[in-house]
C-alpha cells in the first residue's frame, strides 16, 4: 500500500469527480493520503475532504505565492483547523521567488509564522520551496535549533548536496514526478542518496504527472510509477518502496 503525502485533491480540477479519483487511488493500493491546502478556500475543502473520507487527511498552510492576499484573520483561522486532529501538518508554506521575489519580506514573516504554530501543535510543516533554496535553508536551520522542528521538503528539487544539509536539520524528503522524468538528472541523484528511513513520496496532483503522463493532469493513482522509478534507481523492489515510505509517512504525520 501507498501514502500520497502531497495532492490537492482541493483543487478545482477534481470538484465534479472527486469519489471516482479517491476510488482510483484506492484500486491502485493508495491507502492513505494527504490533501494539501495553500489557501483560506483550500484549507477549508482540505478539511472538509479529510473529515468525509477514511484515512484522508487534512494540512493546512498558506503559501508563499499568495502571501500578498493573506491577512491575520487567515493565519487565526488556520490555528483553528490546527486545533483539530483531522489536521496533520501545517502547510504548504515555505519561500517561493519564482512569481514573487518582490513579496520576500512579507513571506519570510508567513514562513515563521508558520514554523511556530508548527511547533506550538507539535505537527510537522510540508515545506515548498521554489527559487529561494539557501534562505529556505538559512530559515530552518535558524528554527531548528530547539529540535522542535519537524517536517518535510515537499517535491524536493535541490541538489544532492542541499539535499544532505536538510536531512541533517532532521527533515524528511519528498519526491514526485520529476523524478521520472527523462532529463531529470537530479532529482534521480535525490532519490540515490535519500536515506530510506527519510524518504516519502507524492504525487503533488494535479500537478507535475509523472511519465508518460507529463504536462497532463496528474492523479493520485499514479502514485506508484513514482515508487517503481525510484525502486529502479535505488535497486531495491518496489514493494520495499511502497512500505518504508508509507511507514516514513504514518510516523511523520502521526497516523495510527
Ligand atoms: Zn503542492
Amino acid at each position: 500500500m501507498y501514502y500520497d503525502t502531497h495532492a490537492h485533491l482541493n483543487a478545482d480540477n477534481y470538484q465534479g469527480n472527486l469519489q471516482k479519483i479517491i476510488n482510483e487511488a484506492r484500486d491502485h493500493k493508495v491507502k492513505y493520503l494527504n490533501v494539501v491546502g495553500f489557501n483560506p478556500k483550500t484549507n477549508r475543502l482540505a478539511n472538509q475532504i479529510a473529515l468525509n473520507n477514511a484515512n484522508i487527511y487534512a494540512t493546512c498552510g498558506l503559501h508563499p505565492s499568495e502571501v500578498q492576499n493573506f491577512t491575520n484573520k487567515d493565519l487565526a483561522d488556520l490555528e483553528s483547523y490546527l486545533k483539530q486532529d483531522i489536521t496533520v501538518a501545517v502547510g504548504e508554506c515555505g519561500l517561493d521567488y519564482h512569481w514573487h521575489k518582490e513579496t520576500k519580506m512579507i513571506q519570510f514573516e508567513f514562513f515563521e509564522k508558520q514554523i511556530k504554530l508548527a511547533k506550538k501543535y507539535q505537527k510537522p510543516l510540508i515545506i515548498h520551496v521554489r527559487d529561494a533554496i539557501n534562505d529556505s535553508y538559512e530559515i530552518l536551520k535558524e528554527t531548528s535549533s530547539d529540535g522542535l522542528l519537524k517536517g518535510v521538503m515537499h517535491c524536493f528539487s535541490g541538489s544532492k548536496e542541499m539535499a544532505v544539509k536538510f536531512l541533517d536539520l532532521g527533515l524528511y524528503l519528498s519526491l514526485g514526478g520529476p523524478v521520472t522524468f527523462k532529463n531529470a538528472i537530479v532529482p534521480k541523484e535525490v532519490a540515490k542518496i535519500v536515506p530510506l528511513d527519510k524518504l516519502i513520496i507524492e504525487t503533488d496532483c494535479p500537478y507535475l504527472a509523472p511519465h508518460p503522463y507529463r504536462g497532463k493532469e496528474n492523479k493520485p493513482s499514479y502514485l506508484p510509477i513514482i515508487a517503481t522509478e525510484i525502486a529502479k534507481i535505488k535497486g531495491i523492489s518496489v514493494e520495499e518502496v511502497a512500505y518504508y515510505t508509507t511507514e516514513n509517512g504514518k510516523k511523520l504525520f502521526k497516523i495510527l
